[in-house]
């Protein structure tokens, strides 16, 4: 290991730390880029609002991104109220994984259940029966501990615990360190469940069961398959389609194609080392993982564009060829591709032309979002972003377009919302599932920014958002009827300050 090689640390740091990520703006693009500085250096990493409402906590993310993995059990090690995502979000886990493998098994988890007796005495004892439970009862290839903000408390030491349960379990043992006190930005989840994988599933024991040499041919045969494959990072709210048109694409370009990690096996981590390159299609949710995965085992990766819409799926499939050296394949692919893509959109034109758009969600996936919408003639009313960091800046930079657009920086924050949507009088809200509620009582329709059962990714991603688009736009009648029958939660007086009276 050479003396930079970045080291797993026990936990991964927050993202306020580790990005100088920001969580509450209200302005211009332009404004926002000239606040946006690397690691920290920006002013907007220090801002923050006098009064907050509910922001999403990094455990129930993390149980988002855990639940997809097969045969693994995750016990929550907390209160069991923390678990309550894994309930909420049970059918599409389980459809979802059932996807992939027909034969999956829903979700398993179970709760240490720490209570006020436990805050007094360690919550150590249930964490070691919950554990050798798990492995008895269902028998997994793992069990994953994810520790909520109850055990960092009270100070108990999960890793050690877990240390000395190896002799006594069957299952590979991981600990996830994500208390949602820790952070503000949810996304730290992706970092807190990938140092779990570094720690637990992958370092050492990669190395040991990767290929072993056969015989000359054989050599030959499994250099030549690792040389043409990539593993793409898939996350949780990608559908099944989403990645089969984009294994469909690069098996154009001749490559063979892993998805890691959500939906795979524990054991999967170790197809890690069985590729040429590694690629994310989203930066907010790998660096972390990737960043280690070339500096312990020297596999190069690609953190660039999502592949939403045809320009970013281009710059997606451009980037991964430029690295194999068959770039000419790729434009004559992407060439014929695009042909196909503007004669099926033609019937949706005109009835999308002209309608503004309000986008919500993640900060990569929003402006690519929005890249396709203008692709289909919609116009951008303005934009909100669960966060920012530096993964923003190049798409800020880039968007001559977008520099009087309006973005709200905010980790949930409803009411910014609310007041933002009433003044900007979109047509349609481009929301993260599960942010709308209290918007979409505005009396404008939603369309979903992501939702796993449909596709958004590539070619026929982008022929899939105009369809149901243009679906949700020709009857608004719901919305409206909410808006007509339903009261708002906020009062007047709200409506009438400006939506930034409470960032500091
Ligand atoms: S903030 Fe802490 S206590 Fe609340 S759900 Fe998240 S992990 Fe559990």
């Amino acid at each position: 290991m050479s003396s930079n090689t970045l080291q797993i640390e026990r936990a991964a740091p927050p993202r306020e730390d580790r990005l100088g990520a920001g969580t509450a703006f209200c302005g211009t693009c332009e404004e926002l880029k000239s606040r946006i500085g690397l690691k920290g250096s920006g002013c907007l990493n220090q801002a923050a609002r006098s009064f907050s409402q509910s922001f999403g906590c990094q455990f129930t993310l993390s149980l988002a991104m855990l639940n997809t993995l097969q045969n693994t059990v995750v016990v929550v090690h907390g209160p069991v109220g923390c678990g309550f995502w894994s309930v909420g979000g049970l059918g599409s886990s389980r459809g979802q994984k059932r996807l992939r493998d027909p034969t999956a098994l829903s979700p398993i988890w179970v709760s240490s259940n720490l209570d006020e007796h436990d805050v007094i005495n360690g919550g150590e004892k249930k964490l070691r029966e919950a554990v050798i439970y798990a492995d008895r009862e269902f028998h997994p290839e793992a069990i994953v501990v994810a520790s909520s903000c109850v055990p960092a408390l009270i100070g108990d030491d999960v890793d050690a615990i877990l240390e000395s349960l190896h002799p006594d379990v069957q299952a590979e043992l991981v600990s996830v360190n994500c208390e949602g006190f820790k952070t503000r930005l949810m996304a730290t989840a992706y970092d807190a469940v990938y140092n779990g994988i570094l720690k637990n599933l992958s370092s050492s024991r990669i190395k040991r069961e990767s290929y072993v040499a056969g015989n000359k041919l054989d050599d030959l045969l499994w250099d030549y398959r690792r040389n043409h494959t990539v593993n793409v990072c898939n996350v949780g709210s990608m559908g099944r389609a989403d990645e089969l048109e984009l294994q469909r694409l690069l098996n154009v370009l001749e490559l063979n194609v892993n998805f890691l990690p959500c939906y795979t096996r524990p054991r999967d981590f170790r197809r890690v080392l069985d590729a040429a390159l590694n690629v994310s299609i989203c930066a907010t949710h790998d660096d972390y993982y990737l960043r280690h995965i070339k500096e312990q085992f020297g596999i190069p990766y690609i953190i660039g564009a999502m592949p939403i819409g045809r320009k970013f799926t281009a710059r997606w499939l451009l980037d991964i060829a430029r690295f194999f050296g068959i770039e000419e394949r790729a434009k004559a692919l992407i060439e014929k591709e695009d042909a196909a893509l503007d004669a099926a959109l033609q019937p949706y034109r005109a009835a999308l032309k002209g309608k503004r758009a309000y986008v919500s969600g993640g900060e990569i996936r929003i402006f690519v979002t929005g890249e396709l919408l203008e692709d289909l003639g919609l116009e951008i009313a303005g934009y909100k972003a669960h966060h920012v960091d530096e993964f923003m800046k190049p798409f800020l930079e880039a968007g001559e377009n977008t520099d009087k657009t309006f973005i709200n920086v905010a980790s949930q924050q409803p009411f910014e919302q609310a007041n933002i949507v009433r003044r900007l009088k979109p047509d349609v809200l481009v929301i993260h599932t599960g942010s709308g509620n209290i918007t979409s009582k505005h009396g404008i329709p939603v369309f979903p920014l992501f939702l796993p059962a449909n596709n958004y990714m590539g070619y026929s991603g982008a022929f899939e958002v105009a369809y149901r688009l243009k679906r949700v736009l020709s009857n608004c009648q719901y919305n409206r009827n909410l808006h007509k029958y339903r009261p708002l939660p906020y009062r007047a007086e709200w409506y009438d300050k400006e939506a930034w009276s409470y960032i500091t």
